[in-house]
């Protein structure tokens, strides 16, 4: 059921959109720079670059035909955005500031139309479009929105104002092991990520990750990235950016093909050039480079020393044979990243090395590489969801270049898989402060709650009374918990029904549905790979189809708990929409890790014990159902709770401590 696009129409008879013909004077690069030599295209582009720049001077970029935007941009949803300065200009695009009306600033990668005429190029921009508005990642620029007017089509994307690795390269030179360590995992959690959708981005460079405000990177430029259609499947096309470009890439067709592999290669170029300064196979010849790519001829120059196991893992990055080199799973287990760890990287590193991080110390340095591991959700992935692109998306329009799936409004007409997307961002905004949604906050609470129940007993054996401001908490309240539960995960998954009634099945597929209570909503509750939680809202009376089979099986654990099982904890209001993330049962205990940070523990002995508020509160539930809550701190110092009795108390505390450490460094 195609929608027949119509083009866009000028605004207010072209006043709005209109522009002047100049061309934004901007100053070309030096060719010479290895990191200024632009991505090379598939032929295809090439040759359509070939044909539009017939009579101009050789080697000018497609770029050079994007036309400053005006002043306002308005698109076809009636969104102002105010145009700013210029950022900066790739290959393809030249890329400005937008405002929106509540003042909010973003980039704006801008393509003129005149650059893609050619079908095979509109469709790899189309495809770039599809393959970046369906990442979701922390250490990936945000993909806002795209449209376009008569002249350009504009791809709206996150602002990372800190520039990008190049840039810091050539300020600092070289940079310290570190901060490189802190950085290859933020690179590594998003390509993790990535290929975990069979997305290959196919040209990682320095020039295309960015910073964000905050300092942290942000991978861009989804230009040249491909989805394998299956994982053993092989790309052809020769591309990418000289000094980046992986062996098996210029074997072309002959060789086989490519794979994820090339992505790996690319973070070896990339870690090298971040530590040595310059790449690898760094030549002013792009022939020579590609003849030491393939043989695999460079070095480690005495003069710029760097340690033994940064080299044992850029060698084993850089091996030719993809197949020898290391997953990227396999990539954080070398030893180099036992080295000294950084919390976090502040602007001062933009311009000069940071002071302080000989300090840091062997154990702060494990906490910070799992901290920023889980920022970057790395942990065991969920295999599935690639990102498909539907034929129809790539089919082209008359004067259209963004078909109506491609920008919004339009989208539910046609493609449910957008629709799902735009409608749970939405809910997302409005559960976020509930559910402390993302699995990436939640590993970062595990993380923190483990810490402070560490603090706390290392406080009360050192019998310290000072500096315990922190643990202490007054005002509380019984948590949200666990009061009846049936594992059928044999069959279809893990059904509970918590202390404030709703009824949730975490179904073997990792998603939940959650009744509420005295509500006429569901909420069915995605787990999106390393996005984290997604969660969609249902009316019961009316809801799509593909719910109906997963409302039987909650319905029919309703009834089975309903009228098998007695509760553990009386009867409260919701406070908060709380979820079972996951469970683990040992033959001690069963825990529960819930969405708002919490942990469960029911013990054999029928004890039960909630660890809530980032481990400052405990909760202890007796075998009859009597519920009491106090700071872990004074529990940790009495021994045992006030007014009931838990046996073996503290040995409890010890044995949820370890599970929760066990969590903390997944
Ligand atoms: P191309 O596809 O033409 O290579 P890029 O995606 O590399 O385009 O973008 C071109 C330039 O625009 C980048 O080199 C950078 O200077 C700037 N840029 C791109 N994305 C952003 C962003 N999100 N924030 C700030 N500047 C950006």
């Amino acid at each position: 059921m195609s929608v027949r696009t119509q083009p866009l129409q000028p605004l207010n008879n072209g006043q709005i959109n209109a522009r002047s013909n100049n061309i934004t004077p901007i100053k070309l690069k030096k060719s010479k720079d290895f990191y200024e030599v632009p991505s090379i295209q598939p032929p295809q582009a090439v040759q359509q670059q070939q044909q539009n720049l017939q009579k101009k001077k050789k080697k000018e970029k497609l770029s050079a035909l994007c036309k400053t935007p005006p002043s306002v941009v308005r698109t076809r949803n009636g969104r102002d955005y105010k145009r700013g300065l210029f950022l900066g200009e790739g290959g393809f695009a030249r890329c400005f500031q937008m405002k929106d009306s509540s003042g909010q600033i973003y980039a704006a990668k801008t393509v003129a139309k005149a650059s893609i005429k050619n079908e095979k190029t509109k469709t790899k921009l189309l495809s770039e479009i599809k393959i970046h508005k369906s990442l979701n990642h922390p250490n990936i620029v945000n993909f806002i929105d795209c449209f376009e007017d008569d002249i350009n089509v504009y791809i709206l994307l996150e602002i990372c104002p800190n520039q990008s690795l190049v840039e810091l390269l050539k300020t600092r030179k070289r940079l310290t092991e570190p901060e490189v360590r802190f950085f290859m995992v933020q690179i590594i959690g998003a390509v993790k990520y990535l290929h975990s959708r069979r997305v290959i981005h196919r040209d990682l460079k320095l020039g295309n990750i960015f910073f964000d405000p905050q300092m942290n990177l942000k991978i861009g430029d989804f230009g040249l990235a491909s989805i394998l259609p299956s994982n053993d499947s092989r790309k052809y096309t020769i591309c990418g950016t000289p000094n980046y470009i992986a062996p098996e890439v210029l074997g072309g067709k002959n060789n086989g093909g490519h794979s994820f592999e090339v992505d790996i290669w690319a973070i070896g170029i990339m870690m090298y050039a971040l530590l040595v300064g310059k790449p690898p196979f760094q030549s002013k010849d792009v022939q020579i480079i590609y003849e030491r790519i393939k043989k695999s001829d460079y070095d480690f120059p005495i003069d710029k020393p760097i340690s033994e196991d940064a080299k044992h893992l850029i060698r084993d990055l850089l091996e030719t044979n993809p197949i020898k080199r290391p997953s990227i799973n396999e990539i954080l287990n070398y030893n180099w990243f036992k080295g000294t760890f950084p919390d976090k990287i502040n602007e001062v590193s933009l311009t000069k090395q940071p002071e302080g991080l000989d300090l840091l110390s062997k154990g702060q340095s494990a906490i910070n590489f799992n901290l920023i591991k889980a920022n970057s959700g790395i942990y065991t992935p969920k295999a599935k969801n690639p990102v498909e692109i539907l034929k129809t998306d790539l089919q082209s329009e008359s004067r259209t270049v963004l078909p109506k799936s491609l920008s919004p409004n339009d989208t539910k007409l046609k493609y449910k898989e957008v629709d799902a997307n735009v409608y749970s961002t939405k809910k997302k905004i409005q559960f976020n402060s509930n559910f402390q949604n993302s699995i990436v906050n939640l590993n970062s609470t595990t993380m923190k709650t483990y810490t402070n129940i560490r603090k706390m007993e290392s406080i009360v054996m050192n019998g310290l009374h000072d500096n315990t401001r922190e643990f202490e908490i007054t005002n509380y309240e019984n948590p949200t918990l666990i009061s009846k539960w049936v594992d059928y995960s044999n069959k279809y998954g893990f059904s509970y029904q918590l202390n404030n009634d709703d009824i949730g099945v975490l179904f073997n597929d990792n998603n939940t549905l959650l009744k509420l209570t005295n509500d006429d909503q569901f909420l069915e509750l995605l787990l999106m790979e390393d996005e984290g939680w997604t969660c969609i809202e249902n009316n019961i009376s009316n809801y799509p189809n593909k719910y109906k089979r997963q409302l039987e099986i909650v319905d029919f654990f309703a009834k089975y708990m309903n009228s098998n099982l007695s509760k553990v904890s009386d009867l409260q209001q919701r406070k908060e929409i709380v979820f079972l993330r996951r469970y683990t049962r040992t033959s001690e205990f069963i825990m529960f890790e819930m969405t708002n940070g919490n942990f469960q523990f029911n013990f054999k002995d029928h004890h039960k014990i909630v660890i809530s508020n980032n481990g400052l509160l405990i909760t202890h539930i007796s075998p009859n159902r009597i519920t009491q809550t106090h700071p872990l701190l004074h529990i940790l110092r009495h021994g045992d709770f006030p007014s009931v009795h838990l046996p073996d108390c503290l040995d409890k505390i010890s044995i949820i401590k370890e599970a929760i450490q066990e969590k903390a460094y997944m």
